[in-house]
């Protein structure tokens, strides 16, 4: 069971926490400690909460729903622009984006990671063109092959490559790397292969195309994180290890 905000542990002392066993993980792995960013997944978390998350320090954040997101991004950009001269806040899509939302996301969201099909990434960036925007994004590869998830299927190769170049043709969209989601599993070394595959096929695509455009692997949740640093993840997407187990 995590800690909970709740039982009297504050997200402040939770995030010591995550930042410690990152730090762990970098150095056994041999990595520098600027190589991990940690994007906190505040889906279902209320405004204050998150507030409570950046006044720790916490810059990046990641929601998975459009509909949630246009209500507490909008609030928290007010709130953090007048109370803090501090950092700006980077908001994450990580959830699975609708194409009839992708103008939605695309004014409300810094960086895409969920890019899960070519006809999602073209319609993002006709939206992207209209408003005159370049969208980072990650691809999300369904390493897998699990029926419950979306992504790209990295196999057949010249399959999937085909839809890659297709994806890195269009304007308006800069694709910075690959964003992956465990397997649910009750032990996380058994992730351990799909963050290693995540690893191999970003250096395969680094080597064929412009490297620069390949630096992020976004794999990593709060319950394997120090493996997917171990395998190489540039980006950790950890929610309820810093702000407590979510409502069902
Ligand atoms: C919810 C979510 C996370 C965070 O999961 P935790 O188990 O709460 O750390 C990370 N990535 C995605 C895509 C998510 O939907």
């Amino acid at each position: 069971m995590l800690p909970r905000p709740t039982d009297g542990v504050t997200i402040a002392e939770n995030l010591e926490r995550v930042r410690e066993q990152v730090a762990r993980s970098v150095q056994s792995a041999g990595r520098s400690p600027g190589d991990v960013r940690l994007v906190a997944v505040s889906k279902t978390v209320p405004p204050d909460a998150i507030l409570e998350a950046y006044r720790a320090g916490i810059h990046e954040f990641g929601e998975n729903r459009v509909e949630e997101a246009s209500e507490k991004i909008p609030e928290l950009r007010k709130q953090v622009g007048e109370s803090t001269s501090g950092p700006n806040v980077r908001w994450h899509l990580v959830g699975h984006l609708q194409r009839r939302k992708a103008r939605d996301a695309i004014a409300l969201f810094d960086v895409i990671q969920s890019v899960d099909t070519v006809r999602l990434a073209e319609t993002l960036s006709r939206q992207a063109n209209a408003h005159g925007k370049n969208i980072p994004v990650l691809l999300q590869v369904n390493v897998g092959r699990d029926p419950q998830k979306s992504g790209f299927a990295a196999e057949p190769r010249d399959a999937f490559l085909r839809e890659v170049e297709t994806v890195l043709a269009l304007p308006g969209v800069q694709v910075e790397g690959l964003m992956t989601i465990g397997p649910l599993v009750t032990d996380a070394e058994q992730g351990r292969p799909t963050f290693r595959a995540l690893c191999l096929l970003r250096e395969f695509l680094a080597a064929r195309y412009e490297p620069s455009d390949w630096r992020e692997l976004s794999m990593g949740m709060s319950e394997d994180f120090p493996v997917a640093i171990a395998e190489g993840a540039t980006i950790i997407r950890i929610g309820r290890a810093i702000f407590g187990e979510r409502p069902h």
